[in-house]
């Protein structure tokens, strides 16, 4: 049976770390499993070699940025392929190119596009425990490294998985499942037995970045069954499968996000082609439109408010100020001092007053809603930054989701 592992950045923080993970690859490879394995860089290198390339330029070169934070997953597969060597293994470190992982061109969010593991298969049947890098690949158009967005290693692994009919796909991680709401923010949040592809994915894309919301778009399309579950203990974690095996809840949980900027056009003239014209123009320059909110029109000009990712927040605003001339907007704010929360369950569907318990409870909090969006499973709302601990708190305390004991995070 092939097994895929993937290991977070805490799980490989340092030296003891990799050598703790080698001994959990060793132990599945011993029960007579095939092991694939993905892993990230160790602890927060990915945010320092970020931050170095900030030292030097504004703006980073995408080609450039993306050769850099490659270089972290690479150091963490060679250590962790040395120290399954010690366990008395042999392993095989691949890169993103050389695991397969194809993908488009885009650098900093690259989609995998096809995945040739042959390498892979090889190696595994010549006996050898295979290691890839996480969040990586080459494009088939420019032959250049790509890297596949914060959080893509989870993406690799699932990719993996599918492409190699993988009978499990692990997720390794600092907490022990995934919750009722980040037990970071909400330490009595509740640990989710299983939850089927449609909740995580729209938890997933509510901001609960325990796993990337590509990763969980990928197993649902490929019916990958994953096990999101801790390093550091042997305790079962959360199922991520096509028909969640417990009776379903009302609410899954409570997501948070505080990655987006709210951009507010005013002045936006009121006739057909104008909204085409603006968001067109967004997603030509491939930044993702969230929320958007338009106003009720006078004196034939109307509002226009929406959330794109704040680190595509200055290239929305120059692209706005481009048409301002063109379409006639008027003055144009961008405000990253947001947050969204979300609630998300699949049987919102069927009971009414789940938005308006949410509201209320927001509403007695103090908590004040600048925006707000809905999905047949999943309600948003836009607040302060300084609100989102209380907000989260006073929604996950309304649908009373708290579970017996406080969760484990590392
Ligand atoms: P890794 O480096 O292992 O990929 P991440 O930091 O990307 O780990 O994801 C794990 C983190 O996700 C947790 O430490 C937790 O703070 C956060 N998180 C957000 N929402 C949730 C949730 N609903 N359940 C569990 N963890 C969550
Ligand atoms: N190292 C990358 C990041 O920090 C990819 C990952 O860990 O999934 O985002
Ligand atoms: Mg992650």
């Amino acid at each position: 049976m092939i097994v895929v592992q993937k290991y977070g950045g805490s799980s490989v923080a340092d030296t003891d770390r990799i050598i703790k993970v080698a001994e959990r690859i060793t132990a599945a490879k011993r029960a007579g499993n095939d092991v694939v394995v993905v892993v990230s860089a160790m602890g927060k290198s990915t945010d320092r070699l970020t931050q170095q390339a900030l030292e030097i330029a504004a703006v980073p070169p995408a080609r450039e940025l993306d050769m850099l934070l490659t270089a972290g997953e690479r150091i963490s597969m060679a250590l962790l392929a040395m120290a399954i060597g010690e366990e008395g293994f042999t392993a095989r470190s691949f890169t993103g190119s050389q695991a397969g992982i194809i993908t488009d061109a885009a650098h900093g969010k690259a989609r995998i596009i096809d995945i040739t593991p042959g390498r892979i298969t090889d190696a595994l049947a010549e006996g050898h425990i295979v290691i890839v890098a996480g969040f990586q690949g080459v494009s088939r158009e420019s032959k250049d490294i790509t890297t596949l967005g914060r959080g893509g290693s989870d993406t690799t692994a699932v990719a993996l998985a599918g492409a190699l009919d993988a009978d499990l796909c692990e997720i390794y991680t600092d907490v022990d499942g995934v919750y009722t709401a980040d037990p970071r923010l909400a330490p009595k949040a509740r640990r989710l037995e299983a939850v089927t592809h449609e909740e995580m994915l729209e938890l997933a894309a509510s901001g609960a970045k325990v796993l990337q919301v590509r990763a969980v778009e990928y197993a649902r399309n490929h019916g990958v069954r994953l096990h999101v579950r801790s390093s550091f203990s042997h305790q079962d974690g959360t199922w991520v499968e096509k028909d969640g095996t417990m009776e379903q809840a009302i609410i899954s949980g409570v997501a948070h996000d505080t990655s987006e900027g709210k951009l507010v056009v005013r002045g936006v003239p009121d006739k057909p082609g104008v909204a085409a014209r603006i968001f067109t123009g967004l997603a030509d320059a491939n930044i993702n439109v969230d929320m958007i909110v338009q106003n009720v029109s006078a004196d034939g000009t109307t509002d226009v408010s929406f959330t794109v990712p704040v680190a595509d927040g200055p290239r929305a605003l120059a692209l706005l100020e481009e048409l301002r001339a063109e379409v006639g907007l008027g003055e144009i704010v961008f405000d990253d001092d947001i947050a969204k929360v979300s609630l998300v369950g699949a049987g919102m569907k069927t009971h009414p007053g789940v938005a308006a318990t949410m509201f209320a409870a927001l509403s007695a909090a103090g908590v004040n809603i600048e925006m707000i969006s809905t999905s047949t499973i999943r309600v948003s709302v836009i607040v302060r930054r300084e609100h989102v601990e209380r907000a989260v708190q006073a929604v996950h305390d309304a649908f009373e989701l708290d579970g017996e004991q406080t969760a484990v995070v590392r």
